[in-house]
């Protein structure tokens, strides 16, 4: 079996140094409590009081008011989807391109929850109008839905998208814009081109919900559990910071999504890093394989402006053990009750032998970005969300295949050295 010892296992190390810390503990990890924005700037007030008819494509930020949009007409998407698209003008380090194009709606109003560890959520009325706001550490262009699929279509099967994203957000038109941007889609762009998934916001929806989407064609189904317990749940987005959403809602629709996607069909994003032990990551992951689905992964990073921004991002050691282990559980077989932890819940034995995990490591495949597939491979996630959970000189999701130097620094961050000669990484040419 492969047996190692995280540095400090088992020693106790006081929060006050977090520094030196090799995990995010609980206690450590406490969000601020929200401020409730003064009246005159709750839901989208200002916006929709200065009613500026958009023009196009508007680049968050631009030193311009801010426009009234507002789902379906207009969706908001990621920068390096914006780039991709040809729209925006830039360049990624180490990236051509992203594989998905996410879409998330838009509305003045905002998401109306107040989750910690995100920058669009509802406290951060007063400080930046919706379509400003930074979403995991980059800005959002919004642009019109009808120019975005003409130029999909346009493209055909030469668009470098691999698949597409509806996100929804909390806002009591979520729902049926989901359909009516799903539909729009459908009708020009064949999803077996560029298949679609959608990152669901539960709190508003019904099983009915749900079984519309699949009918109209979506491919996979997934939930933003985002929390790996309860209590966290409740923490960060529930109860205690005056946030509507509820762990057994949440579970509720994923288990509906099982039912009506159907295996390897639907699954759950976690943020690792949150104050759970590695042990209860890998539990959740395991839970979700037994259940015929996937787990998708995100290291926490402190986003500016959210209720978390004054926590650290996750220690690399943590993150890459359940990188690694989420990898052996989804896609290898392995099960957590085959891997050992220690006292505090972090992996010392992942539960294969030695050889078997050295090559695992080498192929690199396990610390790329986790998310639903592309063309490459089952495993190689088409949402590759390049830097969206850490700075580029310290890659916590790898947005493309690690190369011999990456996977040498993976190691220096596992503490596990390899056996034998490292080879070269898999589909290092993708
Ligand atoms: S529901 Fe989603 S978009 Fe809204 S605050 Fe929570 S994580 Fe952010």
């Amino acid at each position: 079996m492969s047996c190692y010892r995280p540095e400090g296992a088992g020693t106790a190390t006081p929060a006050a140094s977090a520094d030196a810390l090799d995990h995010n503990p609980y206690a450590l990890m406490q969000p601020r409590v929200p401020v409730r924005p003064p009246k005159e700037a709750r839901n989208g007030a200002r916006v929709i009081a200065n009613h500026v008819a958009p023009q196009g494509v508007y680049l968050p930020n631009n030193n311009v008011l801010t426009p009234y949009m507002r789902s379906p007409e207009y969706v908001q998407m990621s920068t390096a989807a914006a780039i991709t698209l040809g729209i925006m003008k830039g360049r990624m380090y180490r990236c051509s391109c992203t594989r998905c194009l996410n879409l998330l709606l838009t509305y003045p109003e905002g998401c109306r929850a107040n989750c910690a560890y995100c920058g669009l959520a509802r406290h951060r009325e007063a400080e930046r109008d919706y379509a400003d706001r930074n979403f995991i550490r980059v800005d959002w262009p919004a642009v019109p839905l009808a120019q975005t699929i003409d130029i999909v279509a346009r493209d055909g099967a030469a668009t470098p998208f691999h698949r597409m994203c509806i996100s929804m957000i909390t806002h009591p038109r979520s729902d049926d814009d989901t359909v009516t941007v799903l539909k729009a889609w459908t009708d020009r762009i064949d999803p077996s081109t560029v298949p679609v998934s959608i990152l669901s916001n539960p709190t508003t929806m019904r099983r009915e919900d749900v079984q519309r989407l699949k009918e109209l064609g979506a491919d996979i189904f997934t939930v933003a559990l985002d929390a790996a317990t309860p209590e966290i749940f409740d923490r960060t987005r529930g109860k205690g910071v005056q946030s509507p959403h509820s762990w057994g809602h949440y579970w509720e629709i994923l288990e509906d999504a099982r039912d009506i996607f159907g295996p390897q069909k639907f699954g759950a994003h976690i943020i690792v890093g949150m104050g759970e032990t590695e042990h209860d990551t890998l539990s959740l992951v395991q839970r979700l394989v037994d259940m015929g689905g996937h787990s998708h992964m995100f290291c926490f990073f402190p986003e500016k402006g959210s209720l978390m921004d004054h926590l650290p991002a996750t220690p690399r050691d943590q993150w890459r053990r359940v990188q690694l282990g989420r990898y052996l559980i989804d896609y290898r077989g392995v099960r957590v009750d085959r891997m050992r932890f220690d006292g505090e819940g972090r992996v010392i034995d992942f539960g294969i032998p030695t050889g078997e995990l050295d090559d695992v490591i080498d192929q690199g495949v396990a610390f790329r970005t986790s998310g639903c597939p592309g063309k490459v491979a089952e495993d190689v996630s088409a949402c590759d969300r390049p830097y969206g959970d850490s700075p580029p000189s310290d890659i916590a999701s790898y947005p493309f295949a690690p190369n011999r130097g990456d996977i040498r620094k993976i190691r220096r961050q596992l503490r596990i050295v390899p056996k034998k000669a490292v080879p070269a990484t898999r589909d290092a040419a993708d």
